[in-house]
C-alpha cells in the first residue's frame, strides 16, 4: 500500500512537469487512448504521455528510465503487433504533434512525429508536392518511416526512407540531437530503417517531389484470372515508367456499393494503380496490362488529387478491425509461387483477407545495400499478407489462415522480410535475416546510443557491447 501511494505521488510529479496529460488506468479516457488501430492487440500500460512537445518527449524518456518502467513508443499506432504500446509500462504518445511545414523553394517538409500520412499529403498538395507514403492515409509517418516506407511513388522516388534528410531525436540519456548526413550521422543512418530502436524522434524533414493530381484507382478480375493477370504483372512492371506505382493482390470484391452486387465477397485479383502524370500517359502505361489479360470485372482509374488515391482504402479499414500479418521479401515471382498463392488465397477465413506484392524496383533497387539498414534492394516484391476482420472471434481463424499462407509461400522467398509487415510471433533470427549484413552495424550503434535497451518494445535490434 505504502508503495503505490509513493508511486501515485511520483507520478503525480511526472504529470506535473508535462504541459501535455498524463493518462492512467481509471481515468475516463483510458481505455480510448490505449486503444490500438490493431483491434487483436489489448495493451493496458501503466500510463501514457500524451505529450504537447519535445520537452515533455524528454522529461518522459528520463522518467521511464530513472523509475526503470518498460517503454514504448506510439506514433499513430498503426503497427500490426502493437508496438505502439505495452502492458504495464509507460507509453509516449506522439499524437499530439502535428504541424506539418512545407518549404516550396526547397521542396522540403517539416513533420512532427505524431502526424499521419494523410496529415503531410493534405499539407504538400497544397503547393503540388509529396512525400512517398504507404497507401492508408491513416498510417503513422513515424513508424512507417523509421522502418522503411513503400507506396504510390516508390517506383520514382524510392522508399520514404530514401528521402529522409534530418530527424530530430530524444536519446536514451534524454539527450536531444539532430541527425542528419553531416551531424550523428551513423544515427541518421540506423534510423533509416531500424525501427524505434535508437530514440523518440520528435521530427522529420523529408525531400518532397512534384505530384499532384493522377491517374489512379483500382482495377478487379475474377480469380479464374488471378494466374494471367499476377503473371502478366511480372512483365507490365518490367516495362512500365516509374511514374506508375502500381502493386498486384489477392483480395475480395467489398460487399458494399458501389461494387457490383453479383460480385459481392467473391474472391478476387486486383492491381491497384496511381500514374503520376496526364491521364493519357496514364491510360497508355495501363494498356499494356490490360491488353494482354482477360477483361476485368471494373476498372475504376481516372484522373484525383494525389490526397484521393492515398486515402482510398480508408473506409475499408477503419480503426479497431482484427489484423494479423505476415510478411516477406520476393526475388523472383516464380509460375510455381503464383498457383500457391492463389490456392493459399482462396481459404481466405473473411471477405478483408488480402495479399499484396508491393514492387521493390526502379529507385529502390538504385540504393545500395549498406546506404541504408534495409539492405534488400535487390527484391522484386515486398509480400504482405493481412489476415482481417471485424470479429474477434475470428482471432484464431485469421492467424491460422495467416500462418500457413506463409508457411506455404516462404519457401520461394527470401529469408528477411519488412519489419513494419511483421508481428511479433516470428522465429528467432528473422529481424536479423530482415537486416541482413547490416545487422551488426545496426547493433553497434545501438550499443552506443542505447546500450541498456530503454528502447525495446520494437523489432529489437540488442545493442552490442560498446
Ligand atoms: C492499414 C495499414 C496499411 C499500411 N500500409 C503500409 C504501406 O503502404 N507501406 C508501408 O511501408 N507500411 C504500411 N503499413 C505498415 C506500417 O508502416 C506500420 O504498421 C508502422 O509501424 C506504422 O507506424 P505508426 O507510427 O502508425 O505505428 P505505431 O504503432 O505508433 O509505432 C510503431 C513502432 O514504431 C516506433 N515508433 C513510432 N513512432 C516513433 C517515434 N516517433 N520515434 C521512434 N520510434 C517510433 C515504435 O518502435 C513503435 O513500436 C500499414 C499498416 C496498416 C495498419
Amino acid at each position: 500500500m505504502a508503495d503505490a501511494t509513493l508511486d501515485q505521488t511520483t507520478d503525480t510529479t511526472f504529470q506535473q512537469t508535462l504541459r501535455g496529460r498524463l493518462i492512467r488506468a481509471g481515468d475516463s479516457d483510458y481505455d480510448a487512448a490505449r486503444a490500438l488501430y490493431n483491434g487483436m492487440i489489448d495493451k493496458r500500460p501503466k500510463l501514457i504521455a500524451r505529450c504537447a512537445d519535445v520537452a515533455d518527449v524528454i522529461t518522459a524518456v528520463n522518467y521511464a528510465r530513472e523509475q526503470r518502467l518498460l517503454l514504448a513508443i506510439r506514433g499513430g499506432g498503426h503497427n500490426g503487433p502493437g508496438l505502439g504500446s505495452c502492458n504495464d509500462g509507460l507509453v509516449i504518445d506522439l499524437s499530439m504533434l502535428k504541424s506539418v511545414r512545407v518549404d516550396p523553394s526547397n521542396r522540403t517538409v517539416r513533420v512532427e512525429a505524431g502526424c499521419t500520412s494523410g496529415d503531410v499529403d493534405h499539407a504538400t498538395h497544397a503547393f503540388g508536392l509529396a512525400v512517398p507514403f504507404g497507401i492508408v492515409s491513416t498510417t503513422g509517418v513515424a513508424g512507417l518511416t523509421l522502418g522503411g516506407g513503400t507506396g504510390y511513388l516508390t517506383r520514382k522516388y524510392g522508399l520514404t526512407i530514401d528521402n529522409l534528410l534530418e530527424a530530430d531525436v530524444v536519446l536514451a540519456d534524454g539527450r536531444f540531437v539532430t541527425a542528419s548526413e553531416t551531424q550523428n550521422a551513423d544515427l541518421f543512418w540506423a534510423l533509416k530503417g531500424g525501427g524505434g530502436n535508437f530514440g523518440v524522434v520528435t521530427s522529420f524533414l523529408f525531400q518532397a517531389h512534384p505530384v499532384s493530381t493522377v491517374y489512379a484507382g483500382p482495377i478487379f478480375w475474377e480469380a479464374t484470372h488471378a494466374k494471367a493477370v499476377m503473371s502478366a504483372f511480372r512483365e507490365f512492371l518490367r516495362q512500365s515508367p516509374e511514374e506508375l506505382g502500381t502493386f498486384v493482390g489477392l483480395k475480395s470484391v467489398p460487399s458494399m456499393d458501389p461494387f457490383p452486387k453479383d460480385y459481392w465477397g467473391r474472391r478476387a485479383c486486383a492491381v491497384i494503380s496511381s500514374y503520376n502524370g496526364p491521364a493519357a500517359e496514364g491510360e497508355k502505361a495501363m494498356s499494356r496490362l490490360l491488353n494482354a489479360v482477360p477483361p476485368p470485372i471494373f476498372n475504376w482509374m481516372g484522373a484525383m488529387p494525389f490526397p484521393v488515391i492515398q486515402a482510398l482504402f480508408d473506409p475499408f479499414f477503419p480503426k479497431g478491425l482484427q489484423w494479423y500479418w505476415k510478411g516477406d521479401f520476393v526475388k523472383t515471382l516464380t509460375d510455381e509461387a503464383i498457383d500457391t498463392h492463389i490456392a493459399q488465397a482462396a481459404k481466405a477465413p473473411s471477405e478483408l483477407c488480402l495479399m499484396h506484392l508491393y514492387p521493390i524496383d526502379g529507385a529502390v533497387n538504385r540504393v545500395g545495400k549498406d546506404a541504408t539498414p534495409w539492405s534488400v534492394r535487390d527484391a522484386t516484391f515486398s509480400m504482405v499478407i493481412a489476415g482481417i476482420d471485424p470479429s474477434p472471434d475470428k482471432a484464431n481463424a485469421l492467424k491460422d489462415w495467416g500462418r500457413a499462407y506463409w508457411k506455404a509461400v516462404h519457401p520461394f522467398n527470401l529469408a528477411g522480410g519488412y519489419v513494419n509487415f511483421m508481428m511479433d510471433d516470428e522465429a528467432t533470427g528473422r529481424v536479423q535475416a530482415s537486416y541482413g549484413e547490416n545487422y551488426a552495424r545496426l547493433a553497434a550503434i545501438k550499443g552506443k546510443y542505447d546500450p541498456k535497451n530503454l528502447f525495446r518494445v520494437n523489432q529489437n535490434i540488442e545493442p552490442a557491447p560498446e
